[in-house]
């Protein structure tokens, strides 16, 4: 693959956060896993439908409302084409957390019986837990785990041993936001299916870094959050299967989700309105609309390619370092890159860092299961975007090597 190489330079004028000082330091953001940060046109495309076009959607004949409506139901369709899915296909949600609740609250509550397993992996984000706990416990269904192999890479052999014929879903990760892995959505779709299985994949760490498509995937659901693809917080999407969301029963109720209401019962809006209750963040959608077509415009697999480079940088001049230690593999990753670094803790680790200005997370990373896994309680984690240099990995690097000296080296 040879993509455009990216003029970083250029995408860093594009984000005004860039130029803050932290502590009076440049500030280098390695938190992208958390959260990216957004480019002016997206905070001017929020701030733009707010100044000129804001009114609640769909149910109104006037200028602003139709505007408004124009404005959301356009961020649907390019966001839906973003990764490869119809516009009827594509559900408005807060994020991630929320379209894993829907799909475990609508497809779960209806199809889950007494008995019935749902496969998920060692790596999965409590997003990608919780919900099936919950739906779970009141189904009477029960919860398996594909584990890993020593690497950090999921386990396919013990995937295919746990598929059985009481499977109803299989729902992993995409990529793992502590091991960076990109997973085999792909085969583990294939292998679900011929299990007579849906897949169900989170998106969250790979929406914003890869290409993706959703109907190559085979997959029958897709999550992911805005946030974190340089969109508003409070906006992400569910896509899924157009049968199997016209199947499925509404989750929340309230207006915009209906078609008919009598006093005792309802029929409900086509999807994906069924699964927009109450008046939606539109504000949030229009930008994340604009932040995909800024992705876009940059294009994904320039960005990809950069991260992969600077990646490859990064993992060169860290494991270089006596006491680094990197969690999950050396290849089939992007750029989240979660390393322990001699004794010292990984909270100690991100707070000397953050006098330097560097801004990297501790902590589990609401990967509770995988830390227990992996024998620690937190990792230090780097996570880097498009327009992330080799002047912050230096950065941090000297930032290690300076922690270590405060530390009088490690015991
Ligand atoms: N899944 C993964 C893999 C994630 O990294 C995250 C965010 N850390 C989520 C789900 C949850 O995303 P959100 O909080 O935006 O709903």
């Amino acid at each position: 693959m040879t993509a455009k190489a990216l003029d970083v330079e250029r995408i860093r004028n594009d984000f005004p956060i860039l130029n803050r000082k932290i502590h009076g330091q440049p500030l280098a953001y390695l938190d992208n896993a958390a959260s990216s940060q957004k480019p002016a046109a997206v905070i001017a495309a929020v701030s733009g439908y707010f100044l000129n076009s804001h009114a609640n959607v769909h149910r109104g004949a006037h200028q602003l409302s139709v505007e408004a409506t124009d404005a959301y139901e356009s961020a649907r369709a390019v966001v839906a084409d973003f990764i490869g899915g119809r516009t009827k296909e594509l559900i408005f949600t807060r994020g991630t957390t929320e379209s894993i609740n829907l799909v475990a609250n609508s497809w779960g509550a209806a199809h889950l019986a007494e008995g019935d397993e749902v496969l998920l992996t060692l790596m999965e984000h409590h997003s990608n837990l919780v919900p099936w706990q919950l739906v779970a416990a009141r189904a009477g269904a029960r919860l398996k785990f594909v584990g890993l192999t020593p690497d950090g890479r999921l386990d396919l052999e013990d995937l295919a041993a746990k598929l059985g014929p009481r499977t109803r879903i299989v729902a992993l990760t995409h990529v793992s936001n502590t091991l960076g892995v990109v997973n085999p959505v792909a085969e583990v779709a294939r292998l679900a299916h011929e299990a007579g299985a849906l897949c169900l994949v989170d998106g969250a760490q790979a929406a914003p870094h890869l290409l993706v498509d959703v109907v190559d995937i085979g997959c029958d659901f897709y999550a992911f959050s805005g946030h974190k693809m340089c969109g508003p917080t409070g906006i992400g999407a569910l896509w899924g299967k157009k049968e199997l969301l016209d199947a499925m029963p509404p989750w929340q109720g309230g207006g915009e989700m209906i078609s008919e209401v009598q006093l005792e019962h309802s029929t409900w809006a086509a999807v994906p309105h069924k699964f927009e209750a109450g008046t939606p963040s539109v504000g949030d959608a229009v930008g994340l609309g604009a932040a995909v077509r800024y992705l876009s415009q940059v294009g994904l697999e320039a960005i990809h390619s950069h991260e992969i480079e600077l990646t490859e940088y990064a993992l060169e001049r860290l494991t270089e370092l006596e006491g680094f230690e990197l969690f999950g593999p050396r290849e089939d990753r992007v750029g989240v890159i979660s390393f322990r670094f001699g004794d010292i803790h990984a909270h100690d680790l991100a707070t000397i860092l953050d006098a330097r200005g560097i801004a990297i997370r501790a902590g589990h990373h609401c990967n509770q299961p995988l830390m227990r896994h992996l024998g620690v309680d937190a990792t230090a984690r780097a996570s880097l975007y498009l327009y992330n240099t080799r002047a912050e990995i230096d950065a941090l690097v000297e930032g290690l090597i300076a922690a270590k000296t405060l530390f009088g080296g490690f015991a």
